[in-house]
């Protein structure tokens, strides 16, 4: 996995606890959203708001909402 960076390196070894442990077993929901990041953590936030009741399962490689992707690194200018 790539290096996070700093700003999120630093954050991190302020948390307490370690890394979530990797999914070992089957899991059954529906959506069932890759990556937890922008586009994953808003689907599945929206996805809840709509209909509350069923399982909303985001798999993440790295961290959510600092994973290895774009979110981490852009520019943060609020774009069409
Ligand atoms: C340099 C740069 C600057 C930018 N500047 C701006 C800006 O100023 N304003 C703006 O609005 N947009 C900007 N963008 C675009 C914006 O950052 C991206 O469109 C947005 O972050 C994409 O979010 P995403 O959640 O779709 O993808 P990503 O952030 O790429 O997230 C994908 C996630 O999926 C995970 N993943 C990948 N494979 C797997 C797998 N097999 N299993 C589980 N998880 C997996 C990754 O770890 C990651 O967390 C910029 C992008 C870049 C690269």
């Amino acid at each position: 996995m790539e290096q996070h960076p700093y700003w999120l390196s630093q954050a991190l070894s302020a948390e307490q606890g370690g890394p979530a442990p990797a999914l070992v077993s089957d899991k059954r929901a529906q959506p069932c959203i890759h990556g937890g990041d922008f586009t994953g953590l808003w689907t599945a936030i929206l996805a809840k708001r709509a209909r509350p009741e069923p399982d909303v399962l985001v798999l993440e490689a790295d961290v959510c909402g600092g994973g290895g992707g774009a979110s981490v690194r852009n520019g943060g200018c609020a774009l069409t």
